[in-house]
């Protein structure tokens, strides 16, 4: 009879491990608190709008995705390669110039940061990364930091990016240079969708105790020969008695927008105010908003009123945002754990007693490492269990 295991949480991780797991040939049963899979990947409809709960993007190129074989089965959008930045009331469209050598004017432009510094941000690339915060690191390519890397980044972290370690950073920009970005026609929540195809999930089953072999749940207790926790990393910290990471917070607010008020498919970037980065998605995606509408999505980081943020749209996109009707406000508490200089990398998946760990929180706070840490616990499990 095949060994049983218990997946706690079907956020990438729990649904990584369990897809894992049944190609290893174990019964494997997923407990998830909700209604469905996915976790902090969740796409609504409001409104006729298709909202993902907290703006985020999907990169093709990471290796863990590619394993998965799922980005075939969905559509995906290609987003530029590059960013507007308003600085000084003007725009600059740096990125890739390997994709658009259009964006070479800018990406050279001394107002986005001195050329020398630009040389030195590429030798960084190029060095081994050294165990600092991000800031430390980027002291000697200061000014290009402030001006472009940093309004671009911080939304890519959620927070300041000064204070994130600088490995993880690195591993996310070289993602970005390795990949292109791609939204999902239909939403994010597609890409939890078509991971959890041919999993059995017991939802409404919240996890409220793990011991060797027994997981006690709101519905009942579950015996298994192994058990894997992959619940959010605040929850699996404290269900395991770990030390509980520090979470970074977001908002994302979906405005509605007239469908040609605003032409540019470009991340843009830039000003003073609370909006990290805002993006017209329905110059991209077919299907977000209803027929006649278009969505723009702002996210902010820190605690703003509706007046700030819009005021800052205004700058951002050199238009009246006053007007714009306010669909949704997404507010997520517990968006990314903080990932500090001195934490390593990849923490191990098995904590003993058959009991093993994983989820964003145990590698880089990204998809690419909430769907390695679900692997890499279900190849532990599966190397304990073919040891017995
Ligand atoms: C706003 C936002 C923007 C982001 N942007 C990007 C991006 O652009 N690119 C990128 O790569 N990553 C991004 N991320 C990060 C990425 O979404 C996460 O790293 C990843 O989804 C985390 O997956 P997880 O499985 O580790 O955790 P979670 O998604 O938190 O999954 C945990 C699961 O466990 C369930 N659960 C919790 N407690 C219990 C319990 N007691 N019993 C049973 N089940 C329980 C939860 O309901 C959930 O389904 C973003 C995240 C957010 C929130």
């Amino acid at each position: 009879m095949a060994k049983r295991v218990i997946v706690c949480g079907a956020g990438l991780a729990g649904l990584n491990a369990a897809r894992n797991l049944l190609s290893f040939g174990f019964e494997v049963i997923l407990l998830e608190k909700s209604d469905r899979p996915g976790g902090r990947i969740a796409t609504e409809l409001v409104d006729g709008f298709k909202l993902d709960r907290g703006f985020q993007v999907v990169n093709p190129s990471y290796s863990e995705l590619r394993r998965t074989g799922v980005a075939k089965k969905l559509d995906l959008i290609e987003i530029p390669k590059g960013v507007d930045i308003r600085i000084a009331s003007q725009t600059f469209r740096v990125g890739d110039f390997r994709s658009n050598l259009g964006y070479l004017r800018d990406d050279l432009s001394s107002s986005t940061g001195k050329l020398s510094e630009k040389l030195k941000f590429l030798a960084y690339l190029l060095r081994r990364p050294e165990e600092l915060s991000f800031g430390e690191a980027a002291a000697s390519f200061e000014g290009f930091f402030e001006r472009t890397l940093k309004p671009f980044l911080d939304g890519v972290f959620l927070t300041d990016s000064r204070q994130i370690s600088n490995r993880v950073a690195r591993e996310l920009i070289g993602w970005f240079i390795k990949g292109n970005p791609v939204l999902i026609n239909g939403g994010i929540g597609k890409l939890a969708e078509t991971l959890s195809e041919g999993l059995a999930i017991e939802y409404g089953a919240e996890v409220i105790s793990v011991s060797e072999k027994e997981v006690v749940t709101k519905i009942g207790k579950f015996d298994a020969d192994a058990i894997v926790v992959a619940t959010d990393p605040v929850g699996a910290a404290t269900l395991l008695g770990q030390p509980v990471p520090e979470m970074n917070s977001c908002t994302t607010w979906y405005f509605k927008i007239k469908p040609d008020e605003i032409r540019s498919n470009h991340l843009r970037v830039g000003g003073i105010g609370p909006v990290a980065n805002s993006l017209v998605l329905s110059n991209l995606l077919d299907d977000c908003a209803p027929e006649g509408a278009g969505l723009l999505q702002a996210t902010t980081l820190e605690d703003c009123a509706e007046g700030e943020v819009r005021d800052h749209l205004s700058y951002l996109w050199d238009r009246d945002a006053a007007d714009w009707e306010l669909i949704a406000r997404n507010e997520i508490a517990g968006a990314l754990p903080r990932h500090g200089a001195g934490q390593g990398l990849v923490a191990s998946a098995k904590l003993g007693n058959g009991v093993f760990v994983a989820g964003d929180w145990r590698n880089i706070p990204a998809q690419q490492g909430a769907l390695l840490s679900g692997r890499l616990a279900a190849r532990a499990v599966n190397a304990l269990l073919s040891e017995r």
